[in-house]
Order: C-alpha cells, then structure tokens, then sequence
C-alpha cells in the first residue's frame, strides 16, 4: 500500500484535464502527487525531492516523453516510469523499453487502468530496490570479512616481527586461525626431532592435559600424511574419520609447516560439533598463517641461539680473571666485569650507559681513553684503589668502541722490586772489592819489575774488572732511577742536549764509517726533565743506533710537537732485532738473539732509558724490521713549568 514519501507520485503531462483525472485518482488511493505541464518545472523539483514514480505525457511543450525518460534514467535511475501514450506505436514502445520504462498506459485513461499500472510499477520498483539492498549488504559482509582477516593478518604480522616471546606469537597465531576459520580448535604440532613423534606446541581450546599428554608417531596418521606429502587436507561430513587423536571431527584443515624444502608440523583447525564444512578460502587463509608461524619459529630460534651466543660471551668476559671496560664512542660504558668493580671498589650495581669519566676516578685511566692519538697510548699502569696493579691497554672495535683489558700484575711488580733491592745491595757491596782489585793491579807494576806476559795478563785483568764496574755502575743507575731517589727536574731543550751527545759521538761514528743526520731541532720547546737522566738516555740510545748499525749506515735523529707532548725518533739502518724478541727488549740483561757475543754491552742500557722515560710521565717504544733498521720513539709531555 502507499508508502510516502517514497510513493510521491510526480505527473508532467501538457494536459490540464488529464493532469486533474490522475491527480484526482491517486490522491484517492492515497498518494501524494505534484503535478506538472512542463519539464522545466518538472525537472527542477525532481532534483530537491526525487518522485517515487514519474507519469510521463508523450509530447510537452519543452521536451518530448522520450527525451524526458532519458534524462530521468539518469539523474534517478531507480524510479520507475510510466508512459502515457496515444496508440500503441510500436517504434515509441521500442524506444520506451531501451530507456527502462516499466509500463505505458493507453489513452483514454481508464481508473482501473491507472491503478494497476501504478501498483505493478511501484511493486516492480520496490524489489528491485530491495533486491539491490540485498545485493550490497551481501557484498559489504564479505568486504567486512575481508577486511577482518587483513586486518588480523597484517596484526599478526606485526606482533611477529614485534614480539620475542614465543608462547604469545604462536598463541596469537593459533587464535587468529580458530577466529578467521570460524573453527571450534585450533592446534600447532611440531615434530620432536629425538623421537620423531608430533606434539602440540600452542592450541587454542583443547584441553590444558590433552595438548600436554598429546604426543603423536607420525607414521600413518592425517598429519603424517600432511607432513609427508606437503600438501594440505580437508575432511568434512562426507568423510568423516577418527583421526588418531582419539577424537571424532565433523571437518578439519591441515596444512602444512614448511621451512624451506622441509615440513617441521602440522596447523590445523577443526570443528567437533558443528557440521559446518570448510571452503577453500579457509585452506587459504590457514597456509598463509601457517607461513606466519614458520617465520616466527625460526624468528625465535635465530633469537635465542643469537641470545645464546650473547651470554656464552658475557659469561666468559664476566668470569675471566682480566678486567674488561667496555665503552662506547661516547665514552659511555657498555660493559664492565667482576675483575673491575673489585679492583676500583665499586658497588655491585648497573653501570651501563654511565660515562666513564663519572665512574672511574683515575687520571691515567682516563688519560688511556682519552688520548687523541691512541696508538701512542695504547698500554698504562693502573694502581686501582683495592691496592692492586694492572697493566691496562685500549683497543678501539669498529662499531661498538673501544674495549680496555686490565691484566694483573702486582706479583710481577713485587718481584721486580724485590730483585732490583737485591741486585742493588750486591752492585753496591761490589764496588769496593772492584775497587781494590783494580788498585792493586796497578800497584803490581810498581811492585817490582814484572814480564810481558804478565803485563798482557795485568791488563786482561783492568779490563775485566772495568767491565764489571760498568756494570755494576749501571746496575746502581738504575737503581737510583727506579728509586726515583733523582727528583731534579728544570726546563730542558732537546737541541742542546742531542748536540752534547752527539759530540760523544762523531768520532766513534766517523770510524765507523756511519753518517749521522740530526734534523732541525731549534723549534721545539723544553720538556720539564732531569738534564743528567735525559742525556743518558741519549747517549744509550745512540750508542746502541751506533753499535747495531753496520759501517756504511745512518743514523737519523729528529722531533716533533703533537699537541701537548714532545715526540723525538732515533732511527739507525741497523741489524733491527727479531719481532718475536721485541716484547723483551727493554728487560733487564736482555740481549737479542742477532747480536754478535763479542758485541760489548750489559743488556741494561734500555732498562735504565725506560726507567728513564717513566720516571718523566713518558712513554717509549721501538719499531723495528730484522735487517733494515730500527727506530726508538720517545714521548715526553711539553714543559708545564710549576
Ligand atoms: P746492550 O748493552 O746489549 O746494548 P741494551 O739494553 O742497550 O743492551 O739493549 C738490549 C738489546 O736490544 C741489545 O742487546 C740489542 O739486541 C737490542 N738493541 C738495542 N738497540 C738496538 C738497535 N738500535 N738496533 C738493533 N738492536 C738493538
């Protein structure tokens, strides 16, 4: 029956009379009309208030039925049309049915005529929107199914690529798969690799007991069959089966867990009570989730042997007996172990991403890591404040830092301190016998008349004994170095100093045939240091430039300002000395393997230039190349003078 407003019936003929008959008519039968005698009038009203049915005149003044219906099946493509036409001409009704209009309705008008005509049509009408609303709610379930499953896909993803906790993401997963199939259960079985069994690894809706009791051979069962065809299966009503599960399903999905070529399990979802069958998209959407679950469990096991690898490491640094810092190239700490917190007295508490500067109050620790040129300091001595020592060196890790290992050496230190006071009493107590024997060596001659042979031995015995007092005097040197007893210190200029020594020198140099090439050393400034020290350095150095270098070598002396230090280079042409060795090299008594034993020497004179060197908050070391040469590179800081 009528509907308004939907049912608003508009009228546009150019007849008054016929106008006023329908008009008439439908008011009766209940529904509202706006009538019109022309399309213009007609047309504006259609666009403010669509009509729920036209009844087009054949000819207006403005426009012909036809045109009319044209336009209409454009602007309101849903309302239906009916034509009023004079005959029935069969090339009008032609015309008429390609436009879409539902009915024509002959003149005369007759009531009964007009009613049903109008009925039909608006009946017509009504279906066919019904029809199309069916038609769209359809369409927009499944987009909103659609639209969910991405939507729980692209979560899924999410949570994969997000989550390291493996019980939750396949959790998710095996939810995910029981919501999107519209499934009773949910299961992901994995195979043991020790017993070659199947055992559920996450469910959703099996019993706790079941899915931890759940154990499986693979062998003759759906999922061995899944596993070893690779392909997925579907049961459903019409072939029902007790799966070895020891429960009955109405409809179950298999698919398939492959990692590369290799199935590791089984996802599976099924339907106990309902007699619902899956379809194909199901299938589909299970593979792709099971593509998930492949991606998270081996997310999870690059994770945890990752993991693995990590606290294998840490476990070693934390428990070996060096001390390790680890920072980063902010100087902020990454890592510190045992060895550190015991030796600096820390308390037992985080310290990453504390700077180091904050945490370590020890000047030459810090010196370590902040000099600008690190291959110079590479190596320091620490005495941390539980009272120990320890050799600490700095080496930078591309990417992370830099790392500084503290090895222990307090025993080594109290050895060395214990052999130099022994050797210090003995040098000491020495030199009086020396002395005397080398007085009455000389009174021998003067005692009487002696032979030439006696001579020869008379002077085999000076040497010796001076040989010896040598050493005991170097013995005694360094002695009072390390004592650091000598605490004289005043501005001192290389230049001068490299002059003196190397006067000593020219002589020895010149029969020896070796050029010596001193470089400019006018411009660089004094170093605080102790004169008498600083020029036995020089003369131990260049002895020994001169005693390695074969006839026919140079020797190059030459300084540099970097900064705030002093870097002075002797270099020779020399024998060099064996790589293996140079570790030792500044050792006491310690004399290369290449060295002529007839070469004079005491393996002392780079143990005092050492002890030297420290005694003056410098550091020094050598670069050599066996056959070609060796450079000893001496670092002082630059005069501050107090
Ligand atoms: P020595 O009295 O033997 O010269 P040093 O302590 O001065 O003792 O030197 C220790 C050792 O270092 C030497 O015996 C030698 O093997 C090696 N050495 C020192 N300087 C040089 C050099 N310029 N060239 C080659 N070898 C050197």
């Amino acid at each position: 029956m009528p509907n308004p407003p939907t049912d608003n019936i508009f009228i546009i003929t150019p007849d008054a009379q016929i106008n006023m008959l329908l008009d008439r008519v439908l008011k009766a039968l209940g529904y509202t009309t706006d009538v019109f005698q022309d399309w213009t009038s007609a047309n504006f009203q259609i666009k403010t208030n669509p009509p729920g049915l036209v009844i087009l005149g054949e000819k207006l003044k403005d426009a012909t039925g036809l045109d009319i219906a044209k336009e209409l099946s454009i602007q309101t493509p849903a309302t239906p049309i009916l034509l009023l036409v004079a005959q029935e001409s069969p090339e009008i009704l032609k015309q008429a049915m390609r436009l879409g209009i539902s009915q024509y309705l002959l003149l005369p008008l007759r009531v009964e005529d007009i009613l049903s005509a109008v009925q039909d049509s608006l009946a017509q009408a009504k279906r066919r929107k019904e029809w199309t609303i069916l038609q769209v709610k359809r369409a927009t379930t499944s987009l909103e199914r659609k639209v969910n499953e991405l939507e729980t896909l692209t979560r899924l993803g999410h949570s994969i690529t997000s989550s390291l906790n493996s019980d939750s993401v396949l959790s998710t997963i095996i939810e995910a798969a029981v919501e999107l199939t519209d499934s009773e259960e949910g299961s992901l079985m994995l195979i043991d690799e020790k017993t070659g069994e199947l055992y559920i690894r996450a469910a959703r809706n099996f019993s706790e007991e079941f899915v931890r009791t759940f154990r499986i051979p693979i062998q003759d069962t759906l999922a061995g069959n899944v596993i070893s065809s690779g392909e997925p299966t579907v049961l459903d009503e019409k072939a029902p089966k007790k799966i070895k599960t020891s429960y009955l399903v109405h409809s179950l999905i298999y698919v398939p867990l492959k990692l590369k070529d290799q199935v590791i399990g089984v996802l599976g979802v099924d339907n106990r009570t309902t007699k619902m069958p899956f379809k194909e998209h199901d299938v589909k959407l299970l593979t792709a989730l099971a593509e998930y679950v492949v991606i998270a469990l081996e997310n999870i096991r690059l994770f945890d042997s990752a993991n693995q690898d990590r606290n294998k490491l840490e476990t070693i640094l934390k428990n070996i007996q060096d001390g390790v810092i680890v920072i980063d190239d902010n100087h902020q700490l990454l890592f510190t172990n045992q060895v550190v917190l015991t030796a600096f007295q820390l308390p037992n508490e985080p310290l990453q991403g504390r700077p180091i500067e904050e945490v370590f109050n020890l000047a030459e620790l810090l010196a370590l890591v902040n000099a600008s040129i690190p291959s110079l300091y590479n190596r320091v001595e620490l005495s941390t404040p539980d009272g120990r020592i320890f050799n600490a060196q700095i080496t930078a890790i591309s990417g992370i830092g830099q790392a500084i290992t503290m090895h222990d050496i307090t025993h080594l230190k109290k050895l060395d301190r214990i052999k130099s006071e022994f050797v210090n009493t003995v040098s000491h107590d020495l030199r009086s016998p020396l002395t005397a024997i080398l007085g009455y060596a000389e009174l021998i001659e003067k005692a009487g008349p002696i032979n030439i042979l006696q001579r020869d031995f008379i002077r085999r015995v000076q040497n010796s004994v001076q040989n010896i007092t040598g050493l005991v005097n170097d013995l005694l040197n360094l002695g009072r170095i390390e004592a650091g007893l000598d605490t004289h210190r005043e501005p001192v200029y290389l230049n001068q100093l490299v002059e003196y020594s190397t006067d000593n020198f020219r002589k020895l140099l010149e029969d020896r045939k070796i050029r010596l090439v001193v470089f400019p050393l006018d411009n660089i400034p004094p170093i605080y240091a102790n004169p008498l020290q600083m020029r036995q350095l020089l003369d131990n150095l260049i002895d020994n430039a001169a005693k390695y270098t074969p006839p026919g070598g140079t020797i190059g002396i030459r300084a540099e300002v970097q900064q705030t230090q002093v870097i002075l280079q002797i270099r020779d042409t020399g024998i060099g000395i064996p790589s293996a060795e140079l570790p030792f090299i500044f050792d006491k008594f310690f004399r290369a393997s290449n060295v002529d034993k007839a070469a004079i020497g005491t393996g002392l004179g780079l143990s005092i230039v050492k002890s030297i060197v420290e005694a003056h908050q410098g550091r020094i070391w050598v670069d050599s190349k066996i056959g070609e040469g060796t450079t000893f590179t001496v670092v002082f800081p630059i005069a501050e003078i107090p």
